[in-house]
């Protein structure tokens, strides 16, 4: 069986992939009178990004930065199928294939998680677990996984910071670091390990969650658990000679003087080469390798295209060569496919993977469906109109539909370091402004409030930040 609705054989079909920032953005702009439009991703959500980390030390909430895909689409002037689904599989139609499909597989993590819990199979899936969806446009917004290099042991032992469950699982870990420290008898050398946060990975992610963890030590963790408070270290490592290479050298300069301040170390010019159940190895800047006990290794080393997106690129192995992501051109067209069209982190441009870049591109690609409504409706009255003016004039109008290349407006960088304060590069007037401290903190705030998605959202994240200065961060764990 096809799609159940809401199907109008008049109007082509478009399938979105993905709910995160590209999708969502998309949605957002894309009049949905024009199109049969489906959505599918494996999570029937928009995840927040930027605030991800705060998650992860429990300043905010998960809910208060999850938006659900249906609250977005249930606004459209045309209902929107909504699929929770992993797409396993993309047809590609070129000039000599015509086929257009997607093959899709019930959400494999949730059926897991069910099948643990015994829930019986009617519970669990329905009758269909895996279904097949005919496209005529498909915009391909999956985004990009953790890239782990194959180092040893990472997807064994370390957490990532990608996802919300990757944020759930990292407090887990370190609440149970924690409380295995606290637990009596433990010897200090035990202690010390255990209590050794080791954060890989001198990006934005890397140094946004070790400021946040440093929040959690300073502003909570030392009144609750004042006896091993002093033994919590925080390492962060990284392969290149300095963090944040996509800041200016002042805010890198700032960043490093304040995690200092901090007592967050950092190693630079240093490669994690394995990850251990309760070490990490580390090669140095003199090329010496070294074994550093830990209880907690995250992973934040930079993305890596998702094997959907390598599969479907090797489809195309003459104008896929980039092994970083999809190729695209200046409309966001995947180079070799008819009509696929591809947006954020899954591709391979010069752009860097980064939100802002993904919702531009989400964003401009609703402008260009719009385009293509008006030009597919032009072309099918061309097809039946008779020749003559009638038909001149068609295609006249045809010919005047006028696409035009996508432009990047880059709106500045933003990073939260710890301690209340932030850093931030911003093009004013044309040229660049750097800024770091507290009131940049609060800029920060402000600016991710008014980015998040609604009124619940913002209201929900805020309360949260007045919970915490109330009360502190939660401290049990389930
Ligand atoms: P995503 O937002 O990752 O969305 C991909 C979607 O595809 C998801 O909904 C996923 O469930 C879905 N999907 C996956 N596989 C399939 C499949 N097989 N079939 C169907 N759907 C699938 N950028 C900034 O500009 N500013 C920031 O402050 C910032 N902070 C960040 C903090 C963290 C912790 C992280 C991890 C990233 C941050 N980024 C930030 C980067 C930003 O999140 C990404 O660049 C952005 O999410 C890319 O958007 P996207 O739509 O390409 O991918
Ligand atoms: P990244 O690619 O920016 O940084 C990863 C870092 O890990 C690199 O500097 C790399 O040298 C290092 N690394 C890789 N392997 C290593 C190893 N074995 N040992 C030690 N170091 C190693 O990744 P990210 O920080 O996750 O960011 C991904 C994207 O998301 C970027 O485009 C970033 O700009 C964006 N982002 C932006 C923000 C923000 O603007 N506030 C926050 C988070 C992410």
């Amino acid at each position: 069986p096809g799609p159940q609705l809401p199907f109008d054989p008049s109007k082509k079909t478009l399938v979105i992939l993905g709910s995160g920032w590209g999708a969502t953005s998309l949605l957002k702009g894309l009049d949905t009178s024009d199109y049969n439009t489906i959505v599918v991703s494996p999570k029937n959500f928009f995840l927040f990004t930027p605030l991800l980390p705060s998650v992860a030390v429990g300043t905010l909430n998960a809910r208060s930065i999850l938006q659900p895909t249906r609250y977005v689409t249930r606004h459209k002037s045309r209902q929107v199928l909504v699929i929770e689904a992993e797409a396993k599989e993309v047809d590609v139609r070129n000039l000599t294939y015509l086929a257009s499909n997607i093959k899709l597989l019930y959400n494999v993590s949730r059926l897991t998680k069910l099948l643990r819990s015994q829930a019986n199979d009617s519970e669990i899936q329905g009758q269909i677990s895996s279904t097949t969806i005919p496209y005529d446009y498909l915009v391909y917004a999956v985004g990009a996984e953790t890239q782990t290099f194959g180092i040893p042991g990472v997807r064994e032992h370390a957490c990532f910071m990608k996802e919300l469950h990757d944020a759930e699982k990292m407090q887990r870990r370190f609440l149970d670091c924690v409380e295995s420290a606290a637990f009596p008898g433990q010897s200090d050398e035990e202690k010390d390990r255990l209590l050794h946060m080791v954060v890989v990975g001198g990006g934005p992610t890397g140094i946004e969650l070790s400021g946040e963890l440093r929040d959690f030590l300073e502003e909570d963790l030392k009144s609750w658990y004042p006896e091993l408070a002093s033994r919590i270290r925080i390492t962060l490592v990284e392969a290149l000679p300095s963090v944040l290479p996509s800041f200016s050298k002042e805010l890198i300069a700032y960043t490093e003087r304040t995690f200092k301040e901090s007592d967050i170390d950092i190693l630079t010019k240093t490669m994690v080469k394995k990850v251990n159940e309760k070490s990490v190895l580390l090669k140095g800047p003199d090329g010496v390798e070294r074994e550093v006990p830990c209880g907690m290794v995250v992973w934040a080393a930079g993305n890596t295209a998702r094997q959907i997106s390598r599969d479907l690129m090797a489809k195309l192995p003459e104008d896929q060569t980039n092994k970083r992501g999809i190729a695209v051109d200046d409309y966001l067209r995947m180079k070799g496919a008819r009509d696929i069209f591809a947006v954020g982190d899954c591709t391979a441009s010069s752009y860097a993977p980064t939100a802002q870049v993904a919702s531009q591109q989400g964003s401009y690609l609703a402008r260009v469906f719009k385009l293509i409504a008006k030009k597919d409706k032009l072309e099918a009255d061309l097809a039946h109109a008779e020749t003559g003016e009638g038909a001149e004039k068609l295609k006249k109008q045809v010919d005047k539909v006028k696409f035009k290349p996508f432009h990047y407006s880059h709106q500045g960088s933003l990073a939260y370091i710890g301690s209340d304060k932030a850093i931030a590069d911003l093009p004013i007037f044309g040229r660049e402004w750097t800024s770091g401290g507290v009131a940049t903190f609060m800029f920060w705030r402000s600016a991710y409030l008014s980015t998040l998605f609604s009124l619940r959202n913002r209201s929900l994240v805020a309360g949260d930040w007045i919970r915490v200065k109330l009360w502190g961060r939660d401290v049990s764990r389930d």
